[in-house]
Formats: C-alpha cells, structure tokens, sequence
C-alpha cells in the first residue's frame, strides 16, 4: 500500500539518523539552501565549496537539467511512470510535481537509503488525486527490492523512466553497472533512463579536490567519464537521446534560469563561518 515506508518506528528512525557525521542527502541539501541539515552536513558543504567554489551552481544545474528532462518525458514521450531512486530530501520541485502538472495521472515512485529523507518524505507524497506517489526506503545496491516494491504502485508492462540523477556516483563500478543493468532488464520497451553523474571530464582539479572531502568522510564517490557515463547506456541496448551525454545545462537548454548568475554572498559567507 503506498506510503507503508512512512510506518516506520519514529524511534527506529531517530536512531538510524547519524547527526555526527554527514550525510550526502543532507550535504546537497546545505547545496540547495536547504534547512534539513546538521553543522556537520553544512561543515562538509563548505569545505567542497572550498574545492569547486561553484558547486552551488552545478546542483542547481543538476535539478533544472532533472526539471527539463520530467517534463520532456511527459510532455513529448508520454512517459506516466517515474522511478526516482536517490530522490534526495523534498525541494519546492519533485518529479511527481513537475511530472502531474502536466499530466495528472502521472505515478511515482521515490526510493533513498537515507532515513533523513525517509523522516521527510510525506512531503513526496503529496500526489494530486488522479496520480499516485509512494516511498521505498532502500538501497541503490538492492535493484531487486526495489523493483519489487516499486511494482505495488507502478505497472512494470508499461514503460517507466528509470531516473538516476546524482546517485551513481556513490557506487563503486563492480556494483554500479550489473545494478543498472538489472532495473533497465526490468523495464519494458518504451521505459527510459535519466541519468546525471560528476565528471572530472570539466574542471578536473576542483572536482578531484571536492572527491577528496567525500572521501575523507568515508563516502565512495567515483568520477565518471563521458564514455563510462555512456556505458550505462549503451552496454543495455540504449541509445541516448539528443543531444547525448552532455554537461547537465547543455541537455536542452529551454532559458529558464535555474539560479542566480551569482552566488547569495550571505549564503556563501554563513557556509565560510562554519568552516572556521
Ligand atoms: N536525485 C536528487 C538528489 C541527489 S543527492 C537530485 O539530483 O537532485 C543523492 C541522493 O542519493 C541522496 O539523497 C542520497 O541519500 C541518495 N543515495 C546515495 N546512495 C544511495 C544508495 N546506495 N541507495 C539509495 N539512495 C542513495
């Protein structure tokens, strides 16, 4: 039934929320000029922006190229089924919002392993009442699970667009590409994949330095090139669609501006604090 994560123990989940250490949700978060993070999410934040002082820019980037692409799907594709795996915590814009302002009765699925988003996720399932949206809350390295779950709400015979925005890049590549083959192999014909991953294709100096402050912390996070980037495509019979894999805010640029030209200087001097 949907919204069974939600069930959850608030004990169990309190006690799986690690405020000591940061999580990669809630980084992104401080990213996004979110609220739901800790000083050490916001400690992590800084020293990345340290690294590649326009980090801010390129997840905002990153959110609009996933803006551009649902709307794509539903608007040109016909694409009624989405399946979000490392939604990340609410922002004003998720999937099934952008997916139901243009069609309904569009139904998706949000999957993380983070019990943060988890704690949050109510605010995912605020779906219109001709769709559905629904919460797992699993891990990336289970595909099976997942699928399993995701077939309470959407229907595996109709295509589904398989979105993995900003995810794959905390997986090792013996685990990432058999994972990806396995939730495409599910998928009909018809079902797309959305995909973004960091690169050190551009700017390789700052972005090696921020893969630095991840792992300093513990985190995989592997940087792919444009053609590992592809193999997720095309070692599963796909065919990037136009203009193929590109820099996020070169895939269909459609002039509306994800973010100020600028960083909020109070922003950036509140992250600078911290780090001090
Ligand atoms: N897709 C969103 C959020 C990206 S942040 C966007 O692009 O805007 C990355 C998200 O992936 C985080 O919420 C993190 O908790 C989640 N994540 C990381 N590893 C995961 C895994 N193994 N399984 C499920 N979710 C994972």
């Amino acid at each position: 039934m949907p919204g069974d994560a939600l069930s959850q123990d608030p004990a169990e989940l309190r006690r799986r929320i690690d405020t000591t250490k940061a999580h990669p949700a809630r980084v992104y978060d401080v990213f996004l000029g979110g609220k739901d993070n800790y000083p050490v999410d916001r400690n992590a934040a800084a020293a990345a922006l340290a690294a590649n002082p326009r980090g801010y820019l390129d997840v905002r980037h990153n959110r609009d190229f996933l803006r551009r692409a649902v709307t794509t799907l539903t608007r040109e594709d016909g694409i009624r089924q989405y399946l979000d795996i490392g939604t990340g915590l609410p922002t004003q814009e998720n999937v099934h919002q952008i997916a139901q302002r243009i069609e309904p009765t569009s139904r998706v699925v949000y999957v993380d392993n983070d019990p943060v988003v988890l704690a949050h996720a109510r605010a995912l399932l605020t779906s219109g009442p001709e769709g559905v949206t629904d919460y797992v809350d699993a891990d990336l390295k289970q595909p099976a699970q997942i699928l399993q779950e995701a077939a309470k709400t959407l229907d595996l015979d109709q295509p589904v667009a398989l979105v993995l925005v900003a995810i794959l890049h905390f997986i090792e590549d013996d685990e990432a590409y058999p994972i990806v083959r396995d939730l495409v192999k599910a998928l009909p014909s018809g079902s797309r994949v959305v995909l973004s991953h960091l690169t050190e294709d551009l700017n390789a100096e700052n972005v090696r330095a921020v893969q630095r402050t991840y792992t300093e912390r513990g985190f995989t996070f592997v940087l792919r090139s444009k053609a590992e980037v592809e193999r997720f495509f095309t070692e599963n019979g796909l065919e990037p669609d136009e203009p193929g894999v590109v820099p996020v805010h070169h895939w269909r640029p459609d002039g509306a501006a994800p973010a100020p030209e600028v960083a909020d200087p109070g922003y950036l001097a509140s992250l600078d604090d911290i780090e001090k």
